[in-house]
């Protein structure tokens, strides 16, 4: 019988266990007894994968992977876990494209969410397309999906999610435990805030639907929360109708105060779809990794502009279009764009299809991975800075630190965002003020000199400390109570009481070192 074949396994394992197996250390020997037991890998492939991410900063070896076959698989693991008299620590795992550890399970058990791919499995992707309102259809999609998947799955009906980060093989778990931003986010906020509903599974092992209506506590605490609450399986994701292509537009400024008063103009009005902005100095050619823009000659024009300046900024826009504005697209983003304070004659124009423009970063990653450079160590600095400090942040940390030491390989980005697009029952942390900028230091290193640019993130941080900028991480990392109180503010007790509540053992995602930094 199934149960004899169990025990046998059970005993060999137990055995085999006495030397190297997991099970000698924390994890409980009746995991071994479930049907789940068949989709738990202890080899070094699968324990490797899954102590590395893409900042290959830190490294941590969980005692076994889970590649679940469905969402029972996972809420049997949360489930014994919880019930076990010692529980262990749990982390999903989207593509670990995080930066410092924040996915993986030290001793625990990772589950590897885009082993769950089709529907029937209670994950996969399902369009809900409104004939008679396209702005109210939506996608049931799977955790451990990736962006790029609900990309092409929901343009197959002429609709598209309208809230994105700039590169796409990130999951739909992944950056909704974080926020998504991009340069439509001030249009549509974050995309969180694109939520319409969720289905979790907590940390006892409970699997619950969530929205504003059903379940509420759940469904902001999910939202930003790193993580710490559930295990999102599914979530609902508002659809609007795609268009067919996009105009991108590149305009260069060597005045920082005229390129943000334009891009904080630009946010205010109604017409544009996505605006950013970006540093270019001597180290950081105008082509990099995140896209390739310019022609051969522009290239050449903006080298002599930044001998000239040292540091110039561009400010990135795009409006979309389709066969309906196909004729007066140029002439609305004429109107737009006009009375801009950019340098004389630097404006910049490229015509692309929308999804070669949302996938964008896409080929600069493959052209890395070709040379070797994608495998690196990524000390990256993501952070939310408050208007009010944007332009005491450009002289401290653009020219002063990040221009005139010289050390910075990789695009540094720098976008304004509108706070009223936040929900502020998420979990999701940013500046207290109505406009805040997306600062991204997107740095890479050797593998032995990140160091270095760690230091220099820790001398950015002082330096916001010093002049008085609230600056919130994005994609935060702490290593004390403390930092994470701060970080949270107001919001830190309701976030302790959410966890109280939904994930009382602890168990849930201890990559990201909330609630286990002190022990
Ligand atoms: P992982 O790194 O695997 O997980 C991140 C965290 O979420 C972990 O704590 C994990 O336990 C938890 N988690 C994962 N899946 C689930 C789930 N299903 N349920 C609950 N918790 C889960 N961010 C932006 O906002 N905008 C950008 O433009 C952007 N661009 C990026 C470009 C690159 C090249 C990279 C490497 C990162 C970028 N990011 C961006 C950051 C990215 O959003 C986060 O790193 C995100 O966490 C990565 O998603 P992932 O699927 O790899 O998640």
């Amino acid at each position: 019988s199934p149960h004899i074949v169990l025990f046998i396994i059970s005993c060999l394992m137990s055995i085999i266990s006495k030397s190297s197996s997991p099970w000698t250390s924390s994890l409980p020997h009746e995991l071994l007894t479930l049907d789940t037991a068949n989709r738990l890998r202890v080899d070094t492939t699968s324990i490797e994968l899954a102590s590395r991410d893409f900042g290959k900063i830190v490294q941590e070896n969980p005692l076994a992977v889970l590649h679940p076959s469905s969402v029972n698989d996972i809420i049997t693991l949360v489930k014994l876990s919880y019930n076990s008299h010692v529980p262990f620590g749990i982390s999903a795992r989207g593509r670990g494209h995080s930066l410092r550890g924040q996915a993986m399970a030290k001793n625990g058990v990772v589950v590897e969410m885009t082993c769950l791919t089709s529907y029937s499995e209670g994950s996969g992707i399902r369009v809900f397309r409104n004939p008679n309102k396209l702005g109210l259809s939506y996608a049931d999609v799977g955790g451990g999906q990736l962006w790029i998947d609900a990309l092409v799955a929901t343009l197959e009906y002429g609709l598209a999610p309208v809230s994105w980060t700039d590169y796409l093989y990130l999951t739909i778990g992944g950056t909704l435990s974080n926020a998504g931003v991009s340069g439509q986010s001030f249009r549509y906020g974050p995309q969180i805030s694109n939520v319409h509903e969720m289905d979790v599974v907590t940390g006892k092992g409970e699997l619950v639907t969530c929205s504003n209506y059903t379940n509420p506590d759940l469904f902001y605490a999910v939202l930003g929360g790193l993580g710490q609450f559930g295990i999102i399986t599914r979530a609902r994701i508002a659809l609007d109708k795609a268009p067919n292509r996009v105009k991108w537009v590149r305009m260069l400024y060597h005045d920082f105060s005229s390129f943000t008063r334009d891009q904080e103009h630009l946010i205010s009005i109604h017409g544009l779809d996505y605006v950013e902005g970006s540093l270019i100095m001597h180290q950081s050619p105008p082509n990099n990794w995140r896209s390739s823009f310019f022609s051969l000659s522009d290239q050449s024009k903006i080298n002599s502009l930044v001998s000239k300046h040292g540091l110039i900024y561009y400010l990135e826009v795009v409006k979309y279009y389709d066969d309906l504005n196909i004729n007066n697209v140029d002439e609305e983003l004429r109107v737009l764009i006009k009375g801009l304070n950019f340098l004389h004659g630097c404006i910049f124009t490229k015509d692309e299809s929308f999804i070669d423009f949302l996938n964008r970063v896409r080929n600069g990653e493959r052209e890395l991975q070709a040379q070797g450079l994608l495998d690196v160590p990524h000390p990256w600095l993501n952070l939310f800075v408050p208007k009010s400090g944007i332009m005491d942040f450009n002289a401290g940390v653009f020219i002063d630190i990040i221009h005139k030491q010289n050390k910075t390989t990789g695009p540094v980005l720098v976008y304004p965002l509108n706070k009223n697009k936040w929900d502020d029952r998420m979990s999701a942390v940013t500046p207290d003020e109505e406009t805040f900028y997306s600062i991204g230091l997107l740095l890479s290193s050797g593998d032995d000199d990140w160091e270095v640019l760690e230091d220099q993130n820790k001398e950015i941080m002082n330096f916001c400390d010093k002049a008085g900028i609230k600056a919130k991480q994005y994609l935060p990392h702490y290593r004390t109570k403390e930092g994470w109180m701060s970080h949270f503010g107001s919001k830190w007790d309701m976030f302790q009481k959410r966890k109280a509540m939904f994930d009382p053992k602890m168990i849930l995602s201890p990559g990201q070192r909330i609630f286990n930094s002190v022990l």
